[in-house]
């Protein structure tokens, strides 16, 4: 068997943002690997760039400098075919706010990505039913997001997210939005899903309850990763 090897491995990335006077410095050589089956909690103030970090390390903004691999993989010289193929098969996302579609039942939410990437839909159906089953939504299949309480919304945006059984999960503050008791249940199903399926998760959250219950706590100090106790 290979060496395992982290799912995210971010090496010195810098990402800067354009201003009037001099650039704003938000990585300055950010460092960090997520191992497969590791939730990694992200725990930084506001502004300091969690979801800067987050949107480099999913593909969807370049480093200015620095290394995003990919199960090993260097994605900075990636053309855009290729980041986008890494970004739909190994990587899933989960936002503060489920951005799931309206006019479709859940179980449609999480067919739609599989069908995407070219799954039959038969073999899509079964999958997201079981995932929602997994997640504790086996009787909402149908419902619409509206027809959903703001945790079972945020279980739907989390079964979406894996639903083509990618490798690295990130999240950003999935949990912000609900109240305590609802944030731990949804959290509870994360961790089992994490747990269940060897994902890499890396997990920005301002809830210092649910940051201990990770394997691992980072912060975001002067553009860099640092671990916190
Ligand atoms: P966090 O998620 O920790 O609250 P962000 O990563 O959203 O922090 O932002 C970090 C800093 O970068 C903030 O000061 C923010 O205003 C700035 N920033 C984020 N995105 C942009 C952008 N697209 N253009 C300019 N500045 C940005
Ligand atoms: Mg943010």
């Amino acid at each position: 068997m290979p060496p395992q090897q982290p799912v995210l491995y971010l090496s010195k990335v810098e990402r800067r943002y354009p201003q009037a006077e001099r650039p704003l410095e938000v990585l300055r050589g950010a460092t960090l690997a997520v191992w497969p089956g590791e939730l990694v909690a992200l725990v930084a103030p506001s502004g300091t760039g969690k979801s800067t970090l987050l949107h480099v390390a999913g593909l969807l903004e370049k480093p200015d400098g620095g290394e995003v691999f990919i199960e090993g993989a260097p994605t900075v010289d990636m053309d855009d075919a290729e980041r986008t193929r890494l970004r739909r098969e190994e990587i899933g996302f989960v936002y503060q706010f489920h951005h799931l579609l309206p006019e479709f039942s859940a179980l449609e939410n999480v067919v739609m990505p599989q069908l995407i990437r070219g799954l039959r839909k038969a073999e899509a159906r079964e999958r997201a039913a079981e995932l929602l089953g997994f997640l504790g939504l086996g009787e909402r299949l149908h419902h619409r997001p509206a027809e959903l309480s703001g945790g079972e919304q945020q279980r739907v945006a989390i079964a979406r997210a894996v639903a083509n059984a990618p490798r690295l999960l990130l999240a950003d503050e999935p949990t912000g939005n609900l109240d305590p008791q609802t944030a731990n249940h949804v959290f509870s199903t994360l961790v089992a899903l994490v747990r269940a399926s060897r994902l890499g998760a890396l997990v920005a959250t301002h809830n210092l309850e649910l940051a201990a219950r990770m394997d691992r706590r980072v912060t975001i100090r002067e553009g860099r990763v640092a671990e916190l106790p």
